[in-house]
Parts: structure tokens; C-alpha cells; sequence
């Protein structure tokens, strides 16, 4: 367990890049003697490394502070696909091995599952079990604030599971194991990704949206993930876009999942009777002047724009990121979009809030849940 300013000097190193003793004390407020004992005791445990740089090439090299590669390591395990992915990356987030194992919706014969897996990845990836911190894990659900109780998730069909910690139970008991294991919600853990490694590394407010069978959601104000008093901040799958519409499976009526996600695309451009799979298929065909396409993609580009135009309003973020599946956010759903969250912002508002697509890349998942733990180890 790192201690309070131990963990501080990492996260500015993490954060900001390499760093000399001198710059690390100024922005904890302390003197550079002051500094030498915990950068020592990092140094001698191997989380840190000394490097010499001279950036301008002249007069005395000065000592920078980085985080070296493959010493201290994560573990990844999501539960988003038809099979769980495990991932193992160190702490700058570069892959070692990755592993799969079967989907259980039983708690107890996933667990023996996950748990079987994590000393093979730990042997494929040739390091030695001490070296990895910690274990995250990723989920469709909601998620306690603790980051230890799954209170439901409809994917899993579960309701108050305490995975985390029986997993973590499990790897001591059978494998001698001693890892924390941090649970995390599917678009929280993206959200997290971004921040400490893509492309909200330098942001501190900022969206992630997910657009998948079902539309999540994840929000960073101030620099730290956003979950309100109940964990449902911002939760815009089922925000009202369509009052007293079609029923939603949350219970309620006309929600944003109802028209927008890819499920509802594609139940509408069923009914229409439309060749379309996915919201690519529908893109060619509305390029093409199909005009059932052009529709549905107006209705769902519209609805999103709105739910979006409300969150500008409420949160006033420098940037949202849309992940999608290839093809899932382009053309004219994107545009119809766009358009639409310019026409429901205050007009001193609009343009100021940048729209980044984010393809879901091989692997997104379990790496998404490997950088819960790292956000834990270093944040929390
Ligand atoms: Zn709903």
C-alpha cells in the first residue's frame, strides 16, 4: 500500500510526464529535502526510475523521475462480451497477455472461472505474482460507489452481488493471491481509460457516451468521475426524449433508449422493412435516398442531440467522446446529431463543447477495467 505522498508523486509523474525532484516539490508545496526520502523509498521498491535528460543539450543533465515499464502490473477482467476478456498492463497501460474464459451468470462459477485464468496470465506474461497490484473489473450494471457491489445489472440478470470481493476471496484462498479487486460500471471504466490514458487525458470535464445495444453514459467534473448521491448522475439512456412513447425496459416510457441505441435503430429499420444489421447498413441506404433510413436516423440523431444539448446545459463539458462500434457514429447520424444539440443549447453556447468519435478498439474492455485499478491505486 502506497502511502498518501508516495501516491501523490506518482499521479503528477503519471500525469505530467517525467519529472525532476525540484518540479515534483514545488507542486506539492514542500521543500526539495523534504522530497528525497519518499522518491527514495519508490526508487529503491523499483516504482520509479531515474533518468538523465537534457533537453537542451547544453550545461549539467538534470535527473527526471519516470514510471518504467513492465515493473509494476494490472489486471483487467471484463464482463462485457459473450466470453470474459482478462488483460494484464502495467502502468503505463502497455498490454502483456491477454487470456479469455467462459461467460457465467453464476457469481461462484465465474468467480472459480476468472480465478482459474489469473495465474495463467500472470505465467504468460513471465513476471512474478508480487508485481501485480491489483484487479479491475468491468461490468454492465450499476455499481455501489465502493466499488464492490454489483446492485444490478440486467446483462448478468444479478442484483446485489458482491463480486469483488468474492473474487478477491477466491485468488487468496485457492491461488495465494492477495489482490484488491475495484468493480466498475461499462462506460465508467471507459470514461476512466480515457482520462488516465487517451483522449481525456488533459480534460477534467468531460462525457464519455457509449452507443451500443443499450446507450451509456459517464461524466467527469473537476477531475474526478462524477456518481451522484445514488450512482445514476447522468444517466442519459433513460432520460425522457419522447413523453408517453414507447416503453422502455426500464419500466418508464419514451426514453432515450427506446430511439437512439443500436437495439432501437435496429428494431425500427426492421419494422420498416429495411436490409439494415447495424447503423452502418442504414447509412448506405440513406445515402443512397432511402428515405424509411433517412427517417430513423433523423428520429434517433435528434433524440440524442437533445439528451446531449441537456447535459451541455446541466454540466457544461469541454469535451464528449462518443464510442461506438465501427460505423456507429457517422454520416448523417452524426450530423443529424450535431445539429441537433446546436439547436437545443443557449445559443452563446453552442460550438463550445468538442465532439470526439471513439472506436471501440480490440481488447477496450478489459483494458477499460485494467485502468480502474490502475485509477485506484493512484486516485483513490
Ligand atoms: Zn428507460
Amino acid at each position: 500500500m502506497l502511502e498518501s505522498q508516495q501516491q501523490h508523486i506518482l499521479r503528477l509523474i503519471h500525469s505530467g510526464g517525467a519529472q525532476s525532484r525540484t518540479d515534483l516539490a514545488k507542486q506539492l508545496g514542500i521543500s526539495k529535502a523534504a522530497i528525497s526520502q519518499p522518491v527514495r523509498k519508490l526508487l529503491e521498491q523499483g516504482i520509479l526510475l531515474e533518468t538523465d535528460s537534457n533537453v537542451s543539450g547544453q550545461g549539467r543533465p538534470s535527473v527526471r523521475l519516470v514510471l518504467p515499464d513492465a515493473q509494476q502490473f494490472f489486471i483487467g477482467v471484463s464482463l462485457l462480451d459473450d466470453a470474459v476478456g482478462l488483460l494484464l498492463v502495467d502502468i503505463n497501460g502497455i498490454a502483456y497477455a491477454f487470456e479469455q474464459c467462459p461467460l457465467s451468470r453464476d457469481p461462484n462459477r465465474l468467480v472459480e472461472s476468472i480465478g482459474a485464468h489469473i495465474p495463467l496470465l500472470i505465467a504468460a506474461a513471465q513476471i512474478t505474482a508480487e508485481q501485480v497490484m491489483s484487479v479491475g473489473l468491468a461490468l454492465s450494471g450499476v455499481v455501489d460507489s465502493a466499488g464492490e457491489l454489483c446492485l444490478k445489472s440486467t446483462l448478468l440478470d444479478w442484483v446485489d452481488v458482491p463480486i469483488a470481493h468474492m473474487l478477491s476471496d477466491y485468488l487468496a484462498e485457492h491461488h495465494q493471491l492477495a489482490l484488491p479487486v475495484y468493480l466498475e460500471n461499462d462506460a465508467k471504466s471507459l470514461a476512466i481509460d480515457e482520462h488516465v490514458f487517451g483522449l481525456a487525458k488533459e480534460v477534467n470535464d468531460f462525457t464519455l457516451i457509449t452507443l451500443g445495444d443499450g446507450i451509456g453514459s459517464a461524466h467527469f467534473i473537476r477531475g474526478e468521475l462524477y456518481r451522484g448521491a445514488h450512482g445514476g448522475a447522468g444517466e442519459i439512456a433513460h432520460t425522457t426524449v419522447e413523453p408517453n412513447n414507447l416503453p422502455c425496459r426500464c419500466g418508464k416510457r419514451g426514453c432515450l433508449d427506446t430511439v437512439s441505441s443500436v437495439l432501437a435503430i435496429r428494431e425500427q429499420a426492421l419494422e420498416a422493412h429495411l436490409p439494415a444489421d447495424c447503423v452502418a447498413d442504414l447509412e448506405t441506404l440513406a445515402a443512397s435516398g432511402d428515405s424509411a433510413a433517412v427517417r430513423i436516423l433523423h428520429r434517433a440523431g435528434n433524440a440524442l442531440g437533445l439528451a446531449l444539448a441537456n447535459i451541455i446545459q446541466i454540466n457544461d463539458p469541454q469535451l464528449i467522446l462518443i464510442a461506438h462500434a465501427q460505423g456507429g457514429f457517422q454520416g448523417l447520424f452524426a450530423t443529424i446529431v450535431k445539429q441537433s444539440m446546436a439547436a437545443n443549447v443557449l445559443p452563446s453556447m453552442v460550438g463550445k463543447t468538442e465532439v470526439k468519435p471513439l472506436l471501440f478498439a480490440p481488447h477496450c474492455w478489459p483494458h477499460a477495467a485494467a485502468s480502474v485499478a490502475i485509477y485506484h491505486y493512484l486516485y483513490q
